[in-house]
């Protein structure tokens, strides 16, 4: 028996919205909204996906779900349960869907009766809760499996796939020959970019939804220069004295405080935050390259700024579907224990705490904030939430030529884009960009105008929309 968790949602006003979107933007979402709450009458709208919290798919679907439940509609989210052994298979087919090996394990008939055994026993549970009629919405490898179940308890069955590389190769084909018997059954399949699609899949069941950001969450809601230095401050990540308090908006409109503390993988001191900072943020992942990023910096920003490098991910042990996070910070570690001296003091693992959702965005949005710039250096990328959040906090980010970070940034316009495997173009991306603060600034300013305009959720709300009620409509 599979114990399914079912996730609190809270209920955001749609109409926040108001004043963030230009005003035909905001009028087509309004009347949609204003439509939703009757056109999904008695059905709920479930999703479906393997872990509550870390990483983008939490974080997109907390705050979209909240609008849904504004606007009325009865959205809900279940994460399924899954042993080490189940994550260990479907850790490797998002790395093989991402081209590259992960632990170099294969994905044959033994591991695909493993994925569908741990997966039988959820989708026994799911079926008893959904009911003819309903949507569901299964989010990424660790939930393909479950299609036919729900196709079967007479659901409206949609495969989003949060993953994907620009050109495939014969891993990624294998991950998709994999999962592809399972997703061929859903009424619809959404990928985030075009170059994403799989060879093979019905090209008419085949949708293009961008992921988006929440401009009102703790991760990007505005904060003042004082507020990001005290939220910097009580974190730990800064030794900078302030006499204001750390506190955020929480979703449900409440104010938190920031108390929990950063470790320091590297066991020294904070950054000065009287020093340029450069920054990247995100799950302690190969494919995030956070290796690449310390030796760039290393190599070529360190020698000509005064700049600081800050890596900073999840603690470790929070992110339950991710068992390399682990392995990948020491990673990390060693890369830094292996720094010249003069050096080491200017490279910063941070790890986040975790303990508290609300709280750790808090800390990553005053931390982007204060960035002077933000990299994504990534080897392989789906979306790249971390890039739309910092151009929506108006920094000028320098991230890796791939996925959808190529939609989000126009190269020199609203961010720079480098070749990811070129240590040397990154770094010197980072240097022009420190040496050239009003360049940097017009780039930000550009940047939050792309964000506002493409990236927010009531445009992914309105493409859910026009999809579900394609397929509710036959
Ligand atoms: N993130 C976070 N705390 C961390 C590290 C990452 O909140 O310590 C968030 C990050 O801000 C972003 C998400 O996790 O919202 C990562 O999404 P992205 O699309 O960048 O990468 P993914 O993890 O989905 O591969």
């Amino acid at each position: 028996m599979a114990k399914l968790s079912r996730v609190e949602i809270g209920s955001f006003d749609p109409q926040r919205f108001g004043g963030v979107l230009a005003p035909e933007r905001y009028q087509e979402f309004i009347q949609i909204v204003d439509t939703a709450s009757s056109f999904f009458e008695g059905r709920v709208v479930w999703n479906v996906n393997s872990t509550a919290k870390g990483g983008g798919v939490a974080e997109m679907l907390r705050s979209l779900l909240a609008y849904a439940h504004g606007a009325g509609v009865d959205a809900r989210w279940i994460v399924i349960e899954g042993d080490p052994d189940f994550f260990r298979i479907t850790k490797r087919i998002h790395n093989h869907l991402h081209g590259s090996p992960g632990d170099g394990g294969s994905l044959a008939d033994e591991e695909h009766n493993s994925y569908c055994a741990t997966l039988d026993p959820n989708a026994e549970e799911l079926a008893k809760l959904v009911s003819p009629g309903d949507v569901v919405i299964l989010h990424d490898p660790q939930t393909a499996g479950l299609t036919k179940a729900m196709k079967e308890a007479g659901a409206i069955v949609i495969w989003r796939c949060h993953v994907g590389l620009d050109i495939p190769n014969d891993l990624a084909r294998n991950a998709w020959r994999f999962l592809a018997p399972h997703v061929r059954e859903a009424d619809a399949h959404v990928f985030s970019r075009q170059g994403f699609v799989w060879e093979g899949l019905q090209p008419e069941k085949t949708w293009i939804i961008p992921p988006s950001i929440d401009a009102f969450s703790p991760k990007n809601q505005d904060l003042k220069d004082e507020t990001v230095a005290a939220i910097l401050a009580a974190a730990g990540i800064s030794a900078e004295e302030t006499h204001t308090r750390a506190e955020y908006t929480r979703e449900d409109g409440s104010p938190g405080v920031v108390k929990s503390k950063t470790v320091f993988a590297d066991g020294g001191a904070p950054p000065p935050f009287d020093r340029p900072i450069v920054t990247q943020v995100s799950r302690w992942d190969r494919l995030k390259d956070p290796l690449g990023v310390i030796e760039g910096f290393a190599r070529y920003v360190a020698p000509v700024s005064n700049a600081h490098l800050v890596v900073a991910g999840p603690s470790v042990e929070a992110v339950a579907d991710d068992p390399e996070g682990a392995e990948v910070l020491r990673e990390a570690r060693a890369a830094w224990d292996s720094l010249d001296d003069s050096i080491k003091g200017r490279v910063h693992l941070a790890c986040l705490p975790m303990e508290d959702g609300e709280e750790n965005a808090a800390i990553v949005n005053a931390l982007q904030r204060r960035s002077d710039v933000v990299v994504q250096k990534s080897l392989a990328e789906g979306f790249g939430l971390t890039v739309a959040e910092a151009m929506w906090k108006a920094r000028p980010v320098v991230a890796s030529r791939i996925g959808g970070i190529q939609d989000q940034i126009v190269d020199g316009k609203t961010g720079v884009l480098v070749d990811g495997t070129d240590l040397e173009a990154y770094g010197s991306a980072v240097v022009s960009l420190l040496e050239d603060p009003v360049g940097a600034e017009k780039i930000g300013v550009e940047a939050q105008n792309r964000v506002r305009d493409e990236f927010l959720g009531p445009r992914h709300l309105l493409q859910y929309f026009k999809l579900i009620s394609k397929l509710m409509l036959g």
